[in-house]
């Protein structure tokens, strides 16, 4: 039996965590019922700030059941309802994006502008859905034959299902739901149980604007709830991110239970810079999109790949600006880079410092000085500079996440771009250069998924869609943008002819004649 809590149900303005964090099903929260739950950290004090509950089978078969019975009429509701929902969606989520965002600061530790920021890129996919009876246009041939006509209609999925990220306990989800409601889908959302606050008070917003009960569903959990997703029988498609090894899982596991799956995975971005580039700009964007949000972003430059004499300027360069990067708690204003998810997490990244030393690398700057990382209980360490990096040193190979550039030195753009292509990885990858024929060619040459020129993340906007190549996607189509609206639709070609008195004649043969 489900239990439904009626705490902060329609206080939209002053949003109180609760003290368990519930699911959300049939447009209520509902406490948990498995007696398991996991720990919620306020990354910034380093306390236990809440609980969050674990689901259990019988939770995510009550969630899909709701999705299920509130399909047909979600589905049979027409476009321009659809749509004006998803405006009322976008509205309300712009209103609360403060919020939204207060969420992620306390619970995934990011500074509030970062935060914000999140929040607006989210914004981007709801108002991409409002497109939605244009995106939806189908095909139409006259006269394919004497008195047939042809046409392609998209139609929704059913029951789909999305499994989110600590990083982006907001965005993500958007990625997702924003898309397949517009097409008509009804969804389960299973967010991070790392930061799983955001996913609630969305769903209420997502209530407020209009969205029947049922069709939007939260459950809370961790490996017991991905599972059952996994192998449901009503749920049709997943839309997974996360990790390398987790989006292989789900991807395998899924597709075997005859779903459709996208699971977008982990990174390892490269940042190449030619000898011609501007020197500042390059440390500039380095600095930025390497230690921005900790360095938790699939798109963070993880490595600098320095082709020819510009290595130890460049270095130079960056190492000058490490100690004006603000990191403070979000509750400090002038905080530009926050504590790491959780205290196991940080003391992970931490360990590659002394990982790189002993394999040879120079610790040029070691994020385990700054004072936050002594001093304060919360999960704190300063931006690491690791340079004289190899291909074979852990530093180079795993998947940090956490804000530590590393630096390969390289003797032609040859080289670089053969480091990009051989990691394992494809999510992006940049250029920084003042040679137009130069990033024209690492355009046409990179073995990744979105490629910045002068923009060390390049990540799409709404109309355009966001995904990696080779280890960093399981799947063939990529997120939000026109590849999701396919991804959340299926395809039915109608073949059709009306009456005609006299032309009708029995004939068992297979269309010959044009
Ligand atoms: P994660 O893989 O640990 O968790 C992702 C989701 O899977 C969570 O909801 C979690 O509860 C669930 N999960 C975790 N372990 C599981 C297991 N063994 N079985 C079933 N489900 C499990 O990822 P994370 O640490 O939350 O996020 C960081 C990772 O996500 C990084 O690798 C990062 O590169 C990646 N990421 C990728 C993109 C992209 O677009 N490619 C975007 C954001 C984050």
């Amino acid at each position: 039996m489900t239990q439904v809590v009626e705490q902060n149900a329609n206080d939209m303005a002053t949003p109180v965590p609760a003290q368990v964090v519930p699911h959300w099903i049939g447009g209520a929260r509902v406490a948990g019922t498995s007696g398991r739950t996991g720990p919620v950290y306020d990354p910034a004090t380093g306390r236990l700030a809440r609980e969050v509950a674990f689901a259990s089978v019988e939770e995510v078969d009550a969630a899909v059941a709701a999705a299920r019975a509130s399909f047909p009429a979600w589905r049979a509701t027409s476009l321009s309802k659809r749509t004006d929902i998803m405006f009322r969606i976008r509205n309300l989520v712009e209103a609360h994006k403060e919020e939204v965002a207060a969420f992620l600061t306390a619970e995934h530790g990011k500074v509030p502008f970062d935060a914000l920021g999140e929040v607006a890129r989210g914004i981007e996919n709801l108002e991409f859905a409002c497109g939605v009876p244009n995106l939806l246009k189908g095909g139409f041939s006259e006269q394919v034959s004497g008195g047939i006509d042809v046409y392609q209609i998209r139609q929704p999925l059913g029951v789909v299902a999305g499994i989110t990220p600590f990083n982006f306990p907001a965005m993500v989800p958007m990625w997702m739901f924003a898309n397949a409601l517009a097409c008509g889908n009804t969804f389960i959302l299973k967010p991070s149980e790392k930061d799983p606050s955001a996913s609630v008070y969305v769903a209420e917003l997502l209530r407020e604007a209009g969205v029947p009960n049922g069709v939007f569903n939260v459950i809370q959990g961790d490996k017991v709830a991905v599972d059952r997703i996994l192998e449901h029988p009503d749920i049709a498609a997943i839309s997974f991110v996360g990790s390398t090894p987790v989006a292989r899982h789900v991807y395998e596991t899924g597709t075997r239970h005859h779903k459709r799956v996208q699971a977008l995975a982990g990174a390892k971005n490269h940042m190449v810079v030619l000898p011609d580039a501007d020197i500042d700009m390059a440390a500039d964007a380095a600095v930025s999109a390497g230690y921005g949000s900790s360095g938790e972003r699939c798109m963070a430059i993880a490595t600098v790949v320095v082709v020819g004499d510009v290595a130890d300027p460049l270095v130079e360069a960056i190492k000058e600006r490490i100690p004006k990067v603000n990191v403070g708690p979000g509750t400090d204003p002038g905080a530009e880079m926050g504590p790491l998810i959780t205290r196991e997490h940080r003391d992970r990244v931490a360990s590659y410092n002394d990982n790189g030393a002993a394999a040879g690398a120079t610790v040029a700057v070691d994020g385990r000085d700054h004072a936050l990382y002594k001093e304060s209980d919360g999960f704190f360490i300063g931006p690491s500079l690791i340079d004289h990096v190899t291909t074979e040193m852990d530093v180079y190979r795993d998947e940090i996440f956490g804000p530590t550039l590393t630096v390969i030195r390289v003797e032609t753009y040859e080289e670089a771009v053969r480091l990009v292509n051989d990691n394992p990885w494809g999510n992006g990858t940049a250029i920084f250069t003042r040679d137009g024929g130069a990033a024209r060619q690492f355009q046409f040459d990179a073995h990744a998924g979105m490629v910045g020129i002068n923009v060390p993340i390049p990540v799409p906007v709404s109309y355009y869609s966001f995904g990696g190549w080779k280890a960093s996607l399981f799947g063939d189509l990529h997120m939000y943008g026109p590849e999701g609206i396919q991804f959340y639709t299926r395809a039915k070609v109608v073949t059709a002819r009306w009456p005609d008195p006299g032309t009708s004649k029995v004939d068992l043969g297979f269309p010959r004649t044009r």
